[in-house]
């Protein structure tokens, strides 16, 4: 069903726990909206989202081309030493031929990742320059849409379980790769649980002065 002015929609939202759909109200900066059943938290309202979120998606990509650029761990068996660079997991799958594995393996852990901050940068720079609202809502649909398909914590934890299934059959060593993907896991999950996408949305909404929805439920 097409609605002849979909940006009424933004009046109202949609609880994450118990999907009961509230009216949105006006909030003070730091305050937070709650849903009235089961008391989870609906929106927040931070002056300084774009500020919070630019920041943290700079950090994030330094993080990542680091952890890319140098090896996470060494292995040693038998006095053979193999060194295991976030690349060279996806590419030793390619040369070993198992190219549909290697391709999911490619997008899960380097490229979606990759594309969600590199969006992320250009989403906060257009909502701090207060330009270009089209590109930062055709982004923000992006997002909505990669955010599922980032798996760089699995990714993570897969490592560490291999890790210890082979402690006692080989010398291990953790590169500085692995601290670095490590600090960039926990800020993808920081910004995951800190920023949500619809505060973004409702901060676009405010600053290009389009609150119609919420102005006309006053
Ligand atoms: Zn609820």
């Amino acid at each position: 069903m097409e609605m002849k002015n979909e940006d009424l929609l933004d009046a109202y939202i949609f609880c994450p726990k118990c999907h009961t759909l509230h009216q949105k109200c006006l909030l003070h900066d730091g305050q937070k909206a709650r849903c009235s059943f089961c008391k989870a938290t609906l929106y927040r309202v931070d002056s300084k989202l774009a500020d919070h979120g630019l920041a943290l998606s700079v950090t994030g990509v330094i993080f990542f081309l680091l952890a890319n650029m140098f090896p996470l761990v060494s292995v040693e068996i038998l006095g053979i030493e193999q060194f295991i660079t976030l690349p060279s997991t996806f590419l030793t799958l390619f040369e070993n031929g198992f190219y549909v594995v290697g391709l999911m393996c490619a997008l899960l852990i380097f490229v979606f990742p990759l594309m969600i901050f590199m969006a992320n940068i250009v989403l906060f720079l257009l909502l701090k320059l207060k330009r270009n609202e089209k590109i930062i809502a055709s982004l923000l649909i992006l997002l909505a849409h990669l955010k599922p398909w980032s798996m760089g914590d699995i990714f993570l934890i897969s490592i560490l379980i291999a890790l210890v299934k082979l402690i006692g059959f080989a010398e291990i060593h953790i590169g500085a790769s692995f601290l670095t993907l490590l600090c960039f896991v926990l800020i993808d999950l920081y910004l995951n649980k800190m920023i949500r996408l619809s505060e973004v949305w409702t901060l676009k909404q405010e600053i290009f002065g389009i609150k119609r929805g919420l102005d006309g439920h006053k």
